[in-house]
């Protein structure tokens, strides 16, 4: 039973982890089976024709039986057919033999025990340990029985020299069989173990080698196909790779471009401003900076420069083209300030509007505050002006108060002077550190000024010409802002001298 096991757990169809693996060794087994048959199986012909010549025809048909047997069991081992079947065959064969031997066999064929004992027990060598164990017992019992022959009745032919030969032998290739058995298993299972390892190893390696790859084509691709210029510079401010689009931006072909000095590329100008940030990109610092790159036409592209140190000896230098974010941001800061001058100027004269006279007066009532001295204040309407335009149309009267403006405009010369239009036909003018005298002398020169343009005005009642008239104020602020306490005596003022006769000047303190 145990030889039966044994068989079945050595067979060629045993199982691995690996189908390679099982392979390789159905073929090892396969060669060492091949060439112990061969052997046995040539033994076992030349015994069995000189058994047969020798007119021994029963042991020599026996013998050349069993050799068409091994030879007929290869060939269903070499075909995958059957290989459990071959193992019960040659155990059977060895058993029909050890028999025959036994019982009707002479000494003088005991020579016959090697021929098929041989391929039988390399047979065993190509099993495992358990199995070499169980054939020894089973021989080990048949030498026993060789040893009682007394005992046994019929008896048989060996006498007892013989059975402690046979025993030896098999004693021997039973001790020989398990160690080599063990060894063999210790040395293959340890070799198993390590191409496991190694085949571990390999496909780990070849993993990381993949994703590896994988990622530097990802990478690759990034830097070729990217919209933003890439260059790569060593610490000594060297370009070392330069990627198309940065070709592209530029104008220089890549053999212009590699080994150049970073620095070379950089506006002379821009330089003394922003110095070179390479000793802080050196640090690993990411530095954002806006740079003006040298085109191969001799101009300068601006582009927005991002940088990273990414080793021990390199730094990467991203530049986006920004010109036309540039000109946008121009247009725009113009657009602002357009409208801010807009937004502080009257639209038809030209002139600062109420809304500018109203920051100014704030912030001048707060500086003549802290000097503790006079702001002045005209306030000036023109006279008859409705007449005017009744009689002379709506665009002579524009015109007229753009050339009044303009007059009052340049009756003050003081930077912090300020001539506004107040609304309508009425302007006021704004005179910091500048007492009611003061006021009543530019008032004068305004009121003659306006006479000087001899505007023809004959619906007015006062004059033949437009003239205008003035109401003039003065006072240290004090306390919180509150401009009515400076406008409402020069608008008091300015009533007066409409009432008075138009064509003059009145100040708040008459
Ligand atoms: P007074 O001498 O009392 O100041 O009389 P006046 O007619 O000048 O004053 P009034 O306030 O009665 O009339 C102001 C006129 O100014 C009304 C309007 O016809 C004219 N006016 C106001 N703003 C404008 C403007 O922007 N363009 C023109 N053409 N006329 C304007
Ligand atoms: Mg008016
Ligand atoms: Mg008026």
């Amino acid at each position: 039973m145990v030889f039966k096991k044994d068989i079945g757990s050595k067979g060629f169809l045993k199982k691995t982890s690996s189908g390679q693996r099982r392979d390789s060794e159905e073929a090892n087994r396969f060669m060492q089976y091949t060439v112990i048959c061969s052997a046995g199986a040539l033994n076992m012909l030349f015994f069995g024709i000189l058994n047969m010549v020798s007119g021994n025809m029963s042991l020599g048909i026996l013998v050349i039986t069993c050799c068409i047997s091994l030879i007929f069991g290869w060939i269903l081992v070499y075909l995958k057919k059957a290989e459990q079947g071959v193992y019960r065959l040659n155990t059977i064969l060895f058993t029909i033999l050890m028999i025959y031997l036994v019982y009707l066999g002479g000494e003088e064929h005991s020579k016959l025990l090697w021929v098929y004992i041989t391929p039988s027990v390399m047979y065993f060598l190509l099993g495992k340990t358990e199995g070499s164990i169980g054939i020894s017992s089973f021989l080990l019992f048949i030498g026993l029985y060789f040893l009682m022959q007394d005992e046994i009745p019929g008896g048989h032919l060996y006498g007892k020299a013989f059975a402690g030969r046979v025993m030896l032998t098999l004693c021997i290739i039973s001790i020989i069989t398990y160690f080599y058995e063990n060894l063999r298993h210790r040395y293959r299972n340890q070799m198993e173990q390590k191409n496991e390892e190694l085949k571990a190893e390999n496909s780990q390696r070849r993993q990381v080698e993949k994703s590896l790859r994988e990622s530097e084509e990802r990478y690759r691709a990034i830097y070729q196909h990217a919209a933003e210029g890439i260059l790569l510079i060593s610490f000594s401010g060297k370009i070392v790779e330069c990627n198309p689009q940065i070709q592209r931006m530029l104008g220089y072909r890549e053999e212009q471009l590699l080994d150049k000095d970073i620095h070379s590329l950089f506006k002379a100008e821009d330089l003394i401003q922003q110095p070179s940030q390479l000793e802080e990109l050196k640090n690993g610092k990411t530095v954002f900076i806006e740079r003006r790159l040298k085109t191969s036409r001799g101009t300068y592209l601006q582009c927005e420069q991002s940088g990273k140190r990414i080793s021990d000896r390199f730094i990467i230098l991203i530049y986006r083209d920004i010109t036309e974010r540039k000109i946008a941001e121009e247009a725009l800061e113009k657009a602002n300030h357009m409208l801010q001058r807009l937004a502080v100027q009257d639209g038809l004269t030209g002139i600062p509007n109420r809304r500018k006279f109203d920051e100014t007066i704030n912030s001048e009532w707060y500086r003549m505050q802290r000097d503790k001295t006079k702001l002045g204040i005209i306030l000036c309407d023109i006279d008859f002006f409705k007449q005017y335009n009744d009689h002379y149309g709506h665009q002579k009267g524009d015109e007229c108060l753009k050339k009044v403006a303009k007059a009052l405009s340049a009756s003050v010369h003081r930077p912090s002077d300020l001539v506004a239009r107040y609304g309508g036909e009425e302007f006021v003018v704004l005179l910091p550190d500048t007492t009611v005298d003061g006021c009543m002398i530019i008032a004068e020169k305004m009121r003659v000024s306006i006479e000087k343009l001899a505007i023809e005005h004959i619906r007015s009642k006062v004059s033949s010409t437009l003239t205008m008239s003035f109401g003039v104020a003065a006072l240290v602020p004090e306390g919180e802002f509150n401009p009515d306490l400076i406008l409402a005596p020069a608008d008091k003022a300015l009533y007066r001298a409409k009432a008075n006769g138009r064509n003059m000047i009145c100040s708040g303190e008459e």
